[in-house]
């Protein structure tokens, strides 16, 4: 009965999403020095002294809890065969009040925002308590670090300049190669005001914009049709990527790979040594070990690393890190959803497992300091630990050198998306981008390449590490119990001795 979690790289309105930037600053406690406008609460009549006297009945003999308000605003455009196919737009706010007592936690949740909501909220989520008897865990650090301005992509450019530039997009792409049957250009968008009331009466706040565009087309020649896809993102507003040399690259490249793929001939399977593209590429990591480092699993002893610290779980020099504290990156946060500083956490240090992610839960039930990835993909859900940007540190080989040392194998330069059982860590990610390797050299394109393996051997295989380090563009989102979230992922090329690919030919 394994927990199934996916990344996928398709993530259009995937999730509701968000808006306006007020702020407040409550104790002492400040996110901007510039914001003096009023709670969610307040600006829903609701006063921050009956909030939290309302909270502080509902957390009375608890361990922990919170209430997190939130308000969004999200907007997404899909122009697609020559047309604009759908433009929504989606508003939401409420909030989400939990009560933890031991390993039981209470929430209940309204998109209504009035002190009768939240009263009716209090006496059911205090029901986890059923005469428990706890003492309440300090609350979260406080912070000044921003990570993100307080753009608002929903609101610039506005609505008619997107839909031009998707037109202006599709009609380049078209332009630019005579084999391009098929355009499909988008643009998401949201900003995302969180606030986080502690039973202590401190408010915190943090404004999150998200942008994202993408570009997918199909080529044909001779009756064959292949795909290639790009794009790019991050907190901030479209401004920054939607110039013409940024949307251009994201054509170019999508152009490049279903031409890429137009020559491409079956895969064979069997058992290869893989060398793996940089960047994008770490979806692996995130799959393979990444939720198998998840806190929750591991306190309940599910994952296949429960009880491994301080173990060798990887190769010598594999570092991996969780960061959600890069500035921009699709997956940071000021603070996480339970207002806690997001950091650098490491996960594996030179292949010797030394630590997990952790939300306030799993910290404070397995003795240890959250690390900022309780993560919840709204306010109608209660939080969990949840990756951030998660990667595997640079090392020093180049990644020519690892095809050179490649006898017959498979060069993956890209993945779609792929998918774990986190009880034994098995995972398949289908490559969207593969060459074979024949005596050292890169040679023919690969189609329906598939890499079959499981994360904690995966990682004792990994032969070589590159020297290329980079980010994925910006595109990732994860699923776990139901719930999505923006994540990123890094890594440098590398060589993985014996992985699996299921391939199309024989
Ligand atoms: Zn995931």
């Amino acid at each position: 009965m394994g927990q199934k979690t996916t990344v996928r790289d398709d993530g259009d309105g995937a999730n509701p999403y968000l808006r306006t930037g007020q702020f407040r600053f409550f104790m002492g406690f400040s996110m901007n020095a510039l914001s003096p406008a009023p709670s969610i609460l307040e600006a829903a009549g609701v006063s921050l002294d009956r909030a939290e006297a309302i909270l502080n009945g509902a957390l009375q003999g608890a361990d922990d809890g919170e209430l997190f308000i939130e308000r969004s605003e999200s907007e997404s455009f899909l122009f697609d065969d020559g047309r604009l196919k759908s433009a929504a737009y989606d508003s939401s706010e409420g909030f989400g009040l939990r009560v933890v007592a031991g390993e039981t936690a209470g929430y209940a949740h309204s998109s209504e925002i009035t002190e009768a909501a939240l009263r009716r909220a209090a006496d059911s989520s205090a029901l986890a308590k059923r005469g428990y008897s706890g003492s309440a865990d300090h609350g979260p650090r406080a912070t000044n670090t921003r990570l993100y301005g307080e753009d608002d992509p929903t609101a610039s450019p506005a609505f008619s300049d997107k839909v031009a530039l998707l037109q202006e997009i599709d009609a380049w792409c078209r332009a630019r190669d005579p084999r391009v049957v098929q355009v499909m250009a988008s643009l998401s968008g949201e900003r995302r005001t969180v606030e986080i009331l502690r039973a202590d009466g401190r408010l915190i706040r943090d404004v999150r914009p998200l942008a994202r565009i993408n570009v997918q087309l199909t080529v044909e020649k001779d009756g064959r049709r292949e795909n290639g896809f790009a794009g790019a993102g991050g907190r901030a507003g479209f401004e920054v990527w939607i110039s013409p040399d940024r949307w251009q690259e994201q054509a170019e490249e999508a152009l490049r790979q279903a031409l890429v793929n137009l020559d491409a001939v079956s895969c064979p399977a069997g058992e290869m040594d893989v060398v793996l593209g940089a960047g994008w590429n770490g979806v692996l990591l995130h799959e393979a070990v990444g939720h198998g480092l998840e806190g929750d699993f591991n306190r309940k002893g599910t994952s296949a690393f429960s009880g491994r610290i301080g173990e060798r779980v990887a190769a010598k020099g594999v570092t991996v890190f969780d960061d959600g504290s890069l500035p921009g990156r699709r997956g940071s946060l000021t603070v996480d959803d339970e207002g806690t500083p997001t950091e650098r956490t490491v996960l594996i240090e030179d292949g010797i497992l030394v630590g997990y992610m952790h939300d306030r839960m799993s910290a404070r039930l397995m003795g240890l300091t959250a690390t900022g990835n309780g993560r919840r993909q709204s306010f109608a859900h209660m939080p969990m630990p949840r990756m951030t940007n998660t990667a595997m540190d640079n090392g020093t080989t180049p990644r020519a050198e690892m095809i050179e040392a490649t006898k017959r194998g498979l060069y993956c330069a890209n993945f779609g998306g792929g998918q774990v059982d986190i009880t034994n860590g098995k995972f398949v990610f289908q490559c969207t981008e593969a060459y074979l390797i024949e005596d050292g050299k890169i040679t023919a394109p690969v189609k329906g390449a598939t890499l079959i393996g499981d994360g904690p051997s995966a990682l004792t295989r990994v032969t070589m590490i590159g020297d290329d380090f980079d980010f994925d563009p910006g595109v990732g989102v994860c699923g776990k119990s139901g719930q999505s979230v923006p994540v990123g992922v890094g890594q440098p090329s590398l060589k993985i001795t014996g992985l699996t690919v299921g391939g199309t030919g024989v």
